[in-house]
């Protein structure tokens, strides 16, 4: 095996997910409605809103630029709230209740020019109080839901770029499951579930860059769109977590049923 690369520096170390939206928003605009998402998400995933924290990404995908959301667990190593956003329905209902919420205050009459902690404001956010104005929820989300369906599926994965550098020719599947590590238990498990359907992975220690975070994955299956990571790998595995690739890190609780599946 060649040498393995680490990273130095901060990572990001924890489950993330970016929203996307086709509308031009303004800071103000974006932060607003980036608040009221947290707390909505907070609400209807019953969280504290100290699990789960966002930030605005610049795009100029958007003619005149805008910003995507950034949503993302604030536990080390993510707990798995933001993975639920994946859902669509529950994606659909975050959406909702912001603009519900946003609606229903009262704060700023009829204008809504403004934001209160009843609506967008909370102690994480204070320094920004003057800027979040409900106003800007209520037009924004009001027009995307009145207008076209397609607000809370236009998540994208994570960018991802894979350096395959070390092919892995005809070694057997035992020497490709050793780089995994996995127990003998679990070795037995994949040997038994192996058939000749089940191509041989790519390459093997391959590095990655996905969204600006670097790591390697132990074995990679390029067709598929299948990684695997040793269990002592797990920022890899974080890093490219979200990404187009399906990733499975090799710790006890690897699903190894789904990751044949996957594979055949
Ligand atoms: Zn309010």
């Amino acid at each position: 095996m060649s040498l393995r690369k680490y990273s130095l520096g901060y990572t990001f170390k924890t489950d993330a997910i970016i929203v996307t939206v086709n509308q031009r928003y303004s800071l103000d605009e974006a932060s607003s409605i980036l608040w009221r998402l947290i707390l909505s998400a907070c609400n209807i995933l019953d969280i504290s809103d100290r699990e789960i924290a966002g930030s605005l990404m610049y795009t100029q995908e958007i003619p005149g630029g805008s910003y995507d959301f950034v949503i993302y667990d604030t536990t080390p190593g993510g707990s798995g709230h933001v993975r639920r956003f994946k859902d669509g329905n529950t994606m659909l209902r975050i959406f909702n209740g912001a603009y519900e919420i946003a609606k229903n205050c009262d704060c700023g009459g009829d204008e809504g020019d403004t934001s209160c902690y009843n609506c967008l404001r909370t102690y994480s956010n204070q320094k920004i109080h003057d800027n979040l104005k409900r106003r800007y929820v209520i037009e924004k989300l009001g027009a995307m839901s009145a207008g076209t369906n397609d607000i809370p599926q236009r998540m994208k994965p994570l960018k991802i770029t894979v350096k395959g550098n070390t092919s892995i020719g005809n070694e057997s599947w035992k020497s490709i499951f050793k780089v995994l590590s996995v127990s003998l238990r679990q070795q037995q498990k994949l040997e038994s579930a192996i058939t000749d359907e089940m191509p041989k992975p790519d390459c093997e220690t391959s590095d990655f860059v996905c969204d600006d975070r670097d790591g390697y994955a132990d074995l990679v299956w390029e067709d598929k769109k299948v990684m695997a990571f040793a269990s002592d790998n797990i920022d890899s595995y974080k890093a490219a977590a979200g990404s187009r690739y399906e990733c499975f890190l090799f710790d006890e609780n690897v699903d190894i049923e789904k990751f044949v599946r996957v594979l055949k």
